[in-house]
C-alpha cells in the first residue's frame, strides 16, 4: 500500500469501515454457530428465508452457469433448475467448477445439477437438470414458476429467447456475457423497463442473423465464433450476476435495467442505464394464464383441439413457431417431404439430391409450405402429430382464440415430468 492510499484510509469516515475489505465487522453479536450462513446473515438486509424459498433457472450451464450454481448453492438457494442442451467437452474443463476430466461427452445440465447438489446448503434443496434447445425446447411454464433467471448463454438468439418469456411472464433476469478479460451483466427487470434486446448491439444482431440461412432454416456448420475467456473473468461475472439476482429476490429492482461492464486487467466496473427501445419487437405480456393438466405435449393436435371445444365452437391454436411441411425444388419441380419444425431444420435439407447430383445449387427459394396455427381445418395428417413432434416443448404456453377471444393456456400435463417436486406457486405476472 503506497503512502498516499495509506493516508486516504486513515481520513476515511469510520461509517465506511464494515465496507473496507478486511475491516472488523461493526455488529459483533454472538451467533450461534449451528447454522451456516451465520455470517451471511450478519449483512444488513440479508433474508435467508427468501433465499432458502427462491426458485431460481439457470439457463445454460457453461462458464457462467457453473459460476453462477455454485455461488447460489452456498448462499442457500433452495430451489434451483439447470437448462442446457449440450454436451462436456474437454475445452470447457478450465472455466467449469462442477465439471470434471471424465465428463466429456455427457449432459452439461445432467452433472452440473449432480454436481451442484452436494454444495446447496439451503435445507431440503431441490435441483432439477433441463436437458434441450434453451431456444425453442424450453417451455414458458418453466419460466413463469421462477423467482429469478439467469442467462448464462453466450448467444444473443438464446438471450432473447430468454429475456422474451421472462419479460412477458414478469419475472425478472439476469444476464452475463464473456469476452476475454471482459465481461458485462445486464439486468432486465419487470413491468415497462427496457427488455435484454434493447441493449443488444449491432454485433448481437448480425450474431443471430449469421446462425440462420436466407430461407430462415439452421446453418448446418453455424459459424459458432469461440469467445476467448477464463475462469477468472468466468468466476467474476457469474458472481456479479447472482450479486444482481440477490437484489432481485430481497426485492430491490433499483439495477433493473441496466448493464454493469467489467474490465478485469484494470480492474474497471461502470454501470449504465439502458433506454427501452419503443419499436424493439420483444415487448409483449402474457396474462393470465389458464393452466390445463389435462393437456400436455404428448397429445396429438387433433386431441388438443378436441380438448379446447373444437367441435362446438371455432378454436384456433398458434404454435409461436412454423412446422415445415415440405418444400419443392425449384431446379427440377421435385416435391421434398419435410415434416419438421423450423427450428429443427437444416439448411442442407433443403437441397434437392437430384438436382445436386446434376451440379445445380437450388438451395434459394425453395417455396417451402409451412404451418404456424391449428384449427379444425388443417390437414388431417398434421393433426395426427403429436404436439412434441410438432416442436412444442414440455410445460409449454399456447396462445388460443376461441371464439374470437384470445387467452393463453399452459400444457400443466407435464408439470410433474419438467419440474417434479417444484415449489408450485406461480410468479407474479405482468398484467397486460
Ligand atoms: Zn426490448
Ligand atoms: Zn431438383
Amino acid at each position: 500500500m503506497s503512502d498516499r492510499h495509506r493516508e486516504a484510509m486513515a481520513t476515511r469516515p469510520a461509517a465506511l469501515d464494515a465496507e473496507r475489505p478486511g475491516a472488523r465487522p461493526r455488529i459483533t453479536v454472538a451467533l450461534p454457530a449451528t447454522s451456516p450462513f451465520s455470517r451471511q446473515m450478519l449483512v444488513p438486509g440479508w433474508d435467508q428465508g427468501r433465499l432458502e424459498r427462491a426458485r431460481v433457472l439457470i439457463a445454460g450451464a457453461g462458464a457462467l452457469g457453473n459460476a453462477a450454481a455454485a455461488n447460489l448453492a452456498l448462499i442457500g438457494a433452495g430451489h434451483l433448475a439447470v437448462a442446457d442442451f449440450d454436451r462436456i467437452e474437454v475445452s470447457n474443463l478450465s472455466r467449469t467448477v462442477l465439471f470434471r476430466r471424465g465428463d466429456e461427452g455427457r449432459s452439461k445440465a445432467a452433472v452440473a445439477a449432480e454436481r451442484v447438489r452436494p454444495l446447496m446448503l439451503a435445507r431440503d434443496p431441490i435441483v432439477l437438470p433441463l436437458e434441450g434447445d434453451i431456444v425453442w425446447e424450453l417451455g414458458w411454464g418453466v419460466y413463469r414458476r421462477m423467482d429469478l433467471i439467469l442467462g448464462c448463454v453466450d448467444s444473443s438468439e438464446a438471450r432473447a429467447a430468454i429475456g422474451t418469456p421472462a419479460w412477458a411472464l414478469g419475472v425478472p433476469a439476469v444476464f452475463g456475457g464473456l469476452y476475454a478479460h471482459n465481461g458485462g451483466v445486464l439486468t432486465q427487470g419487470v413491468g415497462t423497463g427496457p427488455c435484454v434486446a434493447c441493449g443488444f448491439s449491432a454485433a448481437e444482431w448480425d450474431d443471430w442473423s449469421r446462425r440462420y440461412s436466407c430461407d430462415q432454416v439452421r446453418r448446418t456448420a453455424a459459424a459458432e465464433a469461440k469467445v476467448p475467456a477464463t475462469q477468472i473473468i468466468a468466476s467474476l461475472i457469474g458472481a456479479l450476476m447472482v450479486q444482481e439476482g440477490l437484489a432481485f429476490l430481497h426485492g430491490d429492482s433499483r439495477n433493473a435495467g441496466t448493464r454493469v461492464f467489467v474490465a478485469a486487467q484494470r480492474p474497471v466496473i461502470e454501470r449504465v442505464r439502458l433506454t427501452r427501445k419503443a419499436r424493439c419487437p420483444f415487448h409483449a405480456h402474457i396474462a393470465p394464464v389458464e393452466e390445463s393438466p389435462a393437456l400436455s405435449n404428448q397429445l396429438t393436435a387433433g386431441e388438443l383441439l378436441e380438448a379446447l371445444g373444437v367441435r362446438d365452437r371455432g378454436v384456433t391454436v398458434r404454435l409461436g413457431r412454423e412446422f415445415l411441411l415440405g418444400c419443392r425444388c425449384k431446379g427440377c419441380g421435385r416435391p421434398l417431404p419435410l415434416c419438421k419444425p423450423r427450428h429443427r431444420t437444416h439448411a442442407t435439407e433443403l437441397v434437392c439430391e437430384a438436382c445436386r447430383s446434376t451440379g445445380r445449387p437450388l438451395t434459394n427459394d425453395p417455396q417451402i409450405a409451412s404451418i404456424d396455427a391449428l384449427s379444425r381445418g388443417t390437414d388431417a395428417a398434421v393433426l395426427a402429430l403429436s404436439l412434441e413432434t410438432l416442436g412444442i416443448p414440455a410445460l409449454h404456453l399456447l396462445e388460443v382464440e376461441r371464439d374470437g377471444r384470445t387467452g393463453w393456456i399452459e400444457l400443466t400435463g407435464d408439470l410433474a415430468r419438467v419440474l417434479p417436486g417444484w415449489p408450485g406457486e406461480v410468479s407474479q405476472e405482468a398484467s397486460s
